[in-house]
């Protein structure tokens, strides 16, 4: 018997599990994999992250690169931005958050059969791990958010990326600028973005599209690209990125925090939907949702948990983010033939504009942004 089970020990389950531990609670952590597990990611954290986590990232002890430019590439324009951020290995984030956080782990064990039983939660049947509260975080696929369906407004977006181990030198030759800089190619439509991030020996690339049937021709593009500049791939990157598989999960919608918490179930992280609406940042929202749903249940309001979400300055920029995202869609579908011409000061703007909510700066003029959209 446990005051919390979570399902899921990726970021939001972890920095949940953290939270509620320091706060008293008895907490159990249900994961389908053993760790360290592989979770398909760039390993991109903007500097936000480690306030959330209460860890500075010059304690963090595993792999960590901090960088100061982005390299981004926008029809035919190249651009070498100072802003700042930090790339990690995400097997070895997770493994770090989640052995750190104080739970109980049961780990390579699949929830399945979660029921409400005498006003306790009850995650495996009979026998099982039964809690009071019960946080889905379990990611895209998660089974608390199956139960508790919130809203889909919109298709999740597709995402394709390969990461490996390699020798530097083989990295250093792919790179376009130093170690740990990341290099961001975006499509025109700004539909998605294709990367190449150098870790060390470590080279991750990939990409993402808002339109998840396009992922595939996106990969094709980023891939053309990084040829046609002379960063040749290791060689035995080649044979697996023909082979590379989709991945998929939810960007930020307003609509999405209505089924947060239903009577002591709340949802964390992407089992809700809430990565960046644009750069589809993850595990900073994943990480910030787990530590409010912590909160919520620690004051014994778990009820209060979508108001915190929503009330946190981090969501009401994305929901602003959100709001201009459609008012620019609004406009440009009014334009002839659906799209506006491309300038040399909106290129720049736009690649400045895409580096600067990478490095998780906060969107300048809230108040008067909340008049003009309307809140
Ligand atoms: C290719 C790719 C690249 C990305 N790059 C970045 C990036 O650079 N930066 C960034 O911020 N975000 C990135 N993201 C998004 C980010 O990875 C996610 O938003 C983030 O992982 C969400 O964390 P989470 O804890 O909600 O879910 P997850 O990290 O997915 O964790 C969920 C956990 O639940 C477990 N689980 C699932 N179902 C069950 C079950 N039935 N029983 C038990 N356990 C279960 C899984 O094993 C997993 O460990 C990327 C995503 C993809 C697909």
């Amino acid at each position: 018997m446990y005051d919390v089970v979570i399902v899921g020990g990726g970021p939001a389950g972890s920095t949940c599990a953290r939270t509620l531990v320091a706060g008293g609670a008895r907490v159990a952590v249900i994961d389908r994999a053993e760790f360290p597990r592989v979770k398909l990611c760039a390993g991109w954290l903007s500097p936000g992250i480690w306030d959330v986590l209460g860890i500075s990232p010059r304690t963090y002890p595993r792999g960590l690169w901090e960088w100061n430019t982005a390299h981004v590439h926008y029809r035919g324009a190249d651009f070498a931005i100072p802003c700042h951020g930090y790339f990690i290995r995400r097997y070895e984030l997770d493994d770090y958050l989640l052995r750190t956080s104080g739970a109980e782990l049961h780990l390579g064990t699949q929830a399945k059969a979660i029921e409400r039983v005498d006003g306790k939660w009850r995650v495996g049947g009979e026998g099982g791990l039964a809690g009071t509260y019960l946080v889905g975080a379990g990611g895209t696929h998660c089974p608390v958010a199956r139960m508790l369906a919130p809203e889909r407004p919109r298709r999740a977006v597709g995402v394709q990326e390969l990461e490996l181990q390699t020798d530097a030198a083989a990295v250093a030759r792919a790179r376009k600028g130093r170690d740990g800089e990341p290099e961001l190619l975006l499509f025109d439509d700004v539909g998605g973005y294709g990367w190449n991030v150098p870790k060390s020996d470590w080279i991750n690339v990939g990409c993402g599209t808002l339109d998840a049937t396009e992922v595939r021709e996106a990969w094709q593009k980023t891939h053309e690209h990084l040829q046609h500049h002379a960063r040749t791939l290791p060689s035995e990157a080649e044979p697996e990125l023909a082979h590379m598989k989709g991945h998929s999960y939810f960007l930020f919608e307003p609509a999405h925090l209505g089924r947060a918490e239903h009577d002591g179930a709340l949802l964390c992280g992407d089992a809700l939907g809430l990565a960046h609406p644009i750069t589809a940042e993850g595990i900073l929202p994943a990480t910030l949702s787990g530590k409010l749903a912590a909160q919520a249940i620690l004051d014994g309001a778990p009820a209060s948990y979508p108001a915190r979400l929503r009330a946190h300055e981090t969501i009401a920029d994305y929901r602003r983010v959100h709001r201009l995202l459609q008012a620019a869609q609004a406009v440009k579908r009014r334009l002839p033939g659906g799209r506006g011409r491309s300038t040399g000061l909106g290129r720049r703007a736009v690649a400045h504009g895409f580096a600067w909510m990478f490095s998780g700066a906060r969107l300048p003029a809230p108040r008067l942004l909340d008049v003009v959209l309307g809140r």
